[in-house]
C-alpha cells in the first residue's frame, strides 16, 4: 500500500510513527513543511523536516518532541559571551551539525529535496521524506502592535520568541511563485491513501497546500484523503493552532470548524476525538465522512491505533 502523508513537526513526526507501527509494510511518503525554515547564524535551519527525520530515524529528544536526544550547547554558550543573537531561538551542538551539512549542500547547488535526501541516508527514517518545495516560502505573521501599526514576523519569532500573541493575518511569503518538489504531485495522484496527521492546519498542512499544485492534486487524486483533529474540545492538543486559525477567519477553535476549514473538497474523511463525537453529524453534513476515536497520543501503541482508524475510515470511503 502507497500512503502518502503531509506532515508539520511534533504532531506530524509522533502520527508518522504510530502509522509506520500500524503499518509497517507501507510505503509511506512524507510532503513536509518548509513555512517553518529560517537562515540562523549562516546555517539553514528546516525545524519540520528535522524533526520527522529525528524521530523516526531515533533521534529525537523524547520528552521536548523536537531537537536531538543528549544535545549539548557550547556554541550557543561561546555566540552568548559574543552577545550574538538571535538569543531567542537556541540550537544545539549536534543539531548545528546538521545544519552544516545542509547549508554546505545547498550552498554547493543541490536543491533542498536532494539535501533531506542525503540527510536521510543516514536517519534511515522509514518514509521517503519530500519537502513540500524546494523553494523558498516561509510563513510570516501579520500582528498589529500597541499603536496599531503592521508588523510582519518570521514565524519561528512569533512562537519562540513572542508566545503566539493574537494575529492578524499568515502570510506564505514567496509561496505563490514556488513549486512542488520533484515527486510531491506524483506522490499524492498515485497514492493509495492520503492522510492528513494531527498537524496544525494553518502554518504545517496549510504552508504545504499553499504552494500551487498540491491542493489541485489532492482535490484531483483518486485516493481518499483522510485528516485527524488537533483540536480536542475547544483546544489545541499543544501549541498555538487556535491563534493561527483565528488569523485565516476561522473564530472558533473545534474538531468540526477544522474540518470545514479543509472543506469536503480536499477531506473525504476526518477523524475527532471520541469526547467530540457531538459533532460527528455536523461535520457529516458539511460532506466529510467522520468517525470519534481515542485521539491523544499517548504512545506508539496508542498513535498506532488512531493510523488504523485513519486506514480503516479511507478504505470505508474508497468503497
Ligand atoms: P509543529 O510543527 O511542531 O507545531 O507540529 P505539527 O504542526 O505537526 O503539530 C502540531 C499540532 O499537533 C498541534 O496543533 C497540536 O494540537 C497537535 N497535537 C499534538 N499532540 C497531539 C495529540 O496527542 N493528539 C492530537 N489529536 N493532536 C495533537
Ligand atoms: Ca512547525
Amino acid at each position: 500500500m502507497k500512503i502518502t502523508a503531509l506532515a508539520g513537526g511534533v504532531g506530524g513526526a509522533r502520527f508518522l510513527r504510530g502509522l509506520l507501527a500500524a503499518a509497517p509494510d507501507a510505503n509511506v511518503t512524507v510532503i513536509g513543511n518548509v513555512g517553518d525554515d529560517i537562515t540562523l547564524h549562516g546555517l539553514r535551519v528546516c525545524p519540520d523536516l528535522d524533526t520527522v527525520m529525528y524521530t523516526l530515524g531515533g533521534g529525537i529528544h523524547e520528552g521536548q518532541g523536537w531537537g536531538r536526544a543528549g544535545e549539548t550547547f557550547s556554541v550557543a554558550d561561546e555566540l552568548a559571551e559574543y552577545g550574538v543573537g538571535p538569543d531567542w531561538f537556541t540550537l544545539g551542538d549536534r543539531d548545528i551539525a546538521t545544519h552544516l551539512v545542509r547549508t554546505q549542500m545547498l550552498d554547493a547547488g543541490y536543491p533542498l529535496s536532494a539535501v533531506t535526501e542525503a540527510l536521510c541516508a543516514r536517519w534511515k527514517p522509514g518514509v521517503r521524506l519530500l519537502p513540500a518545495t524546494d523553494d523558498r516560502a516561509e510563513t510570516h505573521v501579520v500582528l498589529r502592535d500597541e499603536e496599531g501599526k503592521r508588523q510582519a514576523v518570521h514565524f519561528q519569532e512569533y512562537w519562540v520568541r513572542m508566545h503566539a500573541p493574537d494575529a492578524e493575518s499568515i502570510v506564505f511569503v514567496g509561496a505563490e511563485k514556488a513549486q512542488p518538489a520533484p515527486g510531491v504531485l506524483e506522490a499524492v495522484a498515485e497514492a493509495d491513501v492520503v492522510l492528513f496527521p494531527p498537524s496544525n492546519p494553518v502554518v504545517s498542512i496549510g504552508a504545504v497546500l499553499a504552494v500551487p499544485g498540491i491542493r489541485e492534486a489532492l482535490a484531483a487524486t483518486a485516493a481518499p484523503v483522510v485528516g485527524l483533529s488537533p483540536i480536542i474540545g475547544s483546544a489545541p492538543v499543544r501549541g498555538m493552532a487556535d491563534k493561527v486559525l483565528a488569523a485565516v477567519g476561522v473564530a472558533e477553535t473545534s474538531a468540526a470548524a477544522v474540518a470545514e476549514y479543509y472543506g469536503p473538497n480536499l477531506l473525504d474523511g476526518w477523524l475527532i476525538d471520541e469526547s467530540d463525537a457531538k459533532q460527528a453529524e455536523r461535520i457529516e453534513a458539511a460532506g466529510i465522512s467522520c468517525r470519534a476515536v481515542p485521539l491523544l497520543m499517548r504512545d506508539v501503541d496508542a498513535t498506532a491505533a488512531m493510523a488504523q482508524a485513519a486506514l480503516d475510515l479511507a478504505a470505508e470511503s474508497r468503497s
